[in-house]
C-alpha cells in the first residue's frame, strides 16, 4: 500500500514543522504517489484533477532537494498565467517558511521588466514564472540556468492551450541536459505527449482520479 503519512519521507525538520502549521496531516493521493519519486530524483508525469494537491507535490520535492546554502537558481517552475504563478510561489513560500534565507522569485509577463532585472541580480533559489517572460530573460542573458537541478511544467495542458508550446520548447533547449524534469497536468492530450517526450527521461507516470 502507498504510504500516506508525511513522516514516511524523512523530510527536513523545517518542512515537517511547516506541514504541521499548515495542517497538512496526510499526503493527498497524488502527493503519496509522486513525492517519494520526486525526492528520489526521478522524472515524473503526474496527472490529477484541480485541487488534488499538485503544488505541494512538486513544491515539497523541490524544497527537500534544494541546497539552501548554495545561492543559485536550482529549480524553475513554468506556469500558464501570472495568477497561477503567484499561487504556486505563495504555496512554496508557505512550505518553506523558516528555512533560512530561501528565495523564491516570480517572473511573469504583464509586469514591468525593471524590478525583475533587479531581483535577478540579487539572485534566487527557485524561480516561478510564465514561459514568455522566462524566455525573454534567458535570451537577454539575465537568467542563468547553469545550476538548475529541476524543471517543472505545472498545468502543462493549460500552458499548451494558451500557445506557449514554442516558448516551453525553447526553455527546455536552454536548460541543462542533466536535470530532473516534472510534468503536472489535469489532462493529458496528445500535444502534451510531444512535449513530454522532449522534456522527460524515462518518466514514471502517476495518475490519480479522485481528489482525496
Ligand atoms: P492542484 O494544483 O492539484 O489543483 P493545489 O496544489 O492548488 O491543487 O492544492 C489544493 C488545495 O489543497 C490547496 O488549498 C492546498 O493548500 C491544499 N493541500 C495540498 N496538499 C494538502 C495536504 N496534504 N493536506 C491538506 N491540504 C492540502
Ligand atoms: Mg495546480
Amino acid at each position: 500500500m502507498t504510504q500516506t503519512s508525511f513522516s514516511s519521507l524523512a523530510l527536513k525538520p523545517d518542512l515537517v514543522s511547516n506541514l504541521a502549521t499548515l495542517d497538512y496531516n496526510e499526503m493527498t493521493p497524488i502527493q503519496a504517489q509522486s513525492l517519494p519519486l520526486i525526492i528520489d530524483g526521478k522524472d515524473v508525469i503526474a496527472q490529477g484533477k484541480t485541487g488534488s494537491g499538485k503544488t505541494a507535490a512538486f513544491g515539497l520535492g523541490l524544497l527537500q532537494n534544494l541546497d539552501v546554502k548554495r545561492f543559485r537558481i536550482q529549480s524553475l517552475v513554468l506556469c500558464p498565467t501570472r495568477e497561477l504563478a503567484d499561487q504556486v510561489a505563495k504555496e512554496i513560500r508557505k512550505l518553506a517558511r523558516g528555512i533560512h534565507n530561501i528565495k523564491v522569485l516570480t517572473l511573469c509577463g504583464g509586469v514591468p521588466m525593471g524590478p525583475q532585472i533587479g531581483s535577478l541580480e540579487h539572485g534566487a533559489h527557485i524561480i516561478v514564472g510564465t514561459p514568455g517572460r522566462i524566455l525573454d530573460h534567458l535570451d537577454r542573458g539575465r537568467l542563468n540556468l547553469d545550476n538548475l537541478n529541476t524543471l517543472v511544467l505545472d498545468e502543462a495542458d493549460k500552458m499548451l492551450e494558451m500557445g506557449f508550446q514554442d516558448a516551453v520548447d525553447a526553455i527546455i533547449d536552454l536548460a541543462p541536459k542533466n536535470r530532473q524534469s516534472l510534468l503536472f497536468s489535469a489532462t493529458f492530450p496528445d500535444q502534451i505527449k510531444g512535449i513530454a517526450g522532449k522534456l522527460l527521461k524515462d518518466p514514471i507516470m502517476v495518475k490519480v482520479e479522485s481528489t482525496h
